[in-house]
């Protein structure tokens, strides 16, 4: 078969005979004269009618005069046109490894992430997260909180109304409420793994009804007790380990712990599980479930209002992403 042969080194075109016999290639003509195995050629397709070519690992390359005529003489070597070129060889498997990879990494990081986060979320000893929580207050305080400004009265009616909440279970025992100042932040409240419960000035100054902040503590206590904050934090640690392990920058990954806290919305489920947790609660002290669907409001619009907005994903509403189905369920309890 006629072909036009490039020497990889040159601009001249070479007249040869290209002929294919037991697996391999042979180019002979105008001073050429060299023989590859097969396997070693890579053949690309007659992609949108182009000539195809020959291309061998030095460089050189060879231009088929006529497509048929190829097609022609692989079939005499019992080759199907498609199944020579090395290229289509190569992607077709690539592409399928690199898609199961895919699958595998969002199944992994849907479901056997938040499993895995789960079970070593439920073993971890109280001694670790006490030092968890602990580092990460120290962290909060440093860059978030401020001592808290709110009158001694106003705190005392909080903390009583708190004493006198009745929770599920023993959940009760590990919580302690902190009151901080949180300009930046708004109203907002969030639990450590410790049972630690912050609760900013902006939060308690929403309302004069502490049946509404009660609720959003229900909530709270709901994520301490089902340990929502330490698979979250594990979960992002575990991701920033992987990140940090392929960037090869492990400076930064220290201080993630609280921001992870901070920042990491709650997934859906989650919500629902500290809503539910929370809706329990508060028929335990003859309250409305709708009390939290009205603290979300408040929340919401409190940092809709401006000025808090620019907390953006620090708001309390985007940790606890407050969706219509959400306070629709509440309301409906
Ligand atoms: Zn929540």
């Amino acid at each position: 078969m006629q072909a036009t042969y490039f020497d990889g080194r040159s601009a001249h075109a070479f007249n040869v005979e290209v002929t294919l016999d037991s697996g391999y290639v042979s180019v002979v003509g105008d001073g050429i004269d060299r023989r590859d195995p097969l396997g070693a050629v890579e053949i690309t397709d007659a992609l949108g009618g182009t000539l195809r070519r020959l291309r061998f690992t030095d460089g050189a390359s060879c231009e088929v005069a006529d497509n048929d005529t190829f097609a022609a003489l692989l079939a005499q070597n019992g080759l199907s046109s498609s199944q020579v070129s090395r290229w289509e060889r190569g992607w077709r498997p690539a592409l399928l490894a690199l898609s199961m990879v895919l699958v595998f990494a969002v199944v992994g990081y849907r479901y056997g992430l938040p499993f895995l986060a789960q079970r070593a979320a439920d073993n971890l000893p109280e001694s670790a997260l006490n030092s968890i929580s602990y580092q990460i207050q120290r962290v909060l305080d440093r860059t978030t909180f401020a001592p808290t400004k709110l009158s001694g009265t106003r705190l005392a009616r909080v903390l009583n109304a708190f004493d006198a909440l009745l929770l599920p279970g023993s959940s009760k025992l590990r919580l302690r409420l902190e009151f901080r100042d949180a300009e930046e932040l708004g109203a907002n409240a969030m639990a450590l793994p410790s049972g630690a419960v912050f609760v900013t000035d902006q939060l308690v100054k929403l309302t004069d009804d502490d049946r509404i902040l009660m609720a959003v503590l229900a909530h709270e206590a709901g994520h301490v007790q089902l340990r929502h904050g330490l698979r979250q934090i594990i979960q992002s640690t575990v991701i920033g380990v992987l990140i940090t392990w392929y960037i090869g920058d492990v400076s930064a990954l220290g201080a993630a712990a609280p921001t992870a806290l901070l920042q990491a919305k709650y997934s859906r489920d989650l919500e629902r599980e500290a809503d539910r947790f929370a809706v329990q609660a508060l028929r335990l002290n003859g309250l409305s479930p709708a009390l939290l669907a009205e603290a979300l409001d408040l929340i919401q619009k409190s940092h809709g209002r401006g000025g808090g907005d620019d907390a953006g994903a620090l708001a309390y509403v985007s940790t606890h992403p407050a969706t219509a189905e959400r306070l629709t369920w509440l309301r409906t309890q």
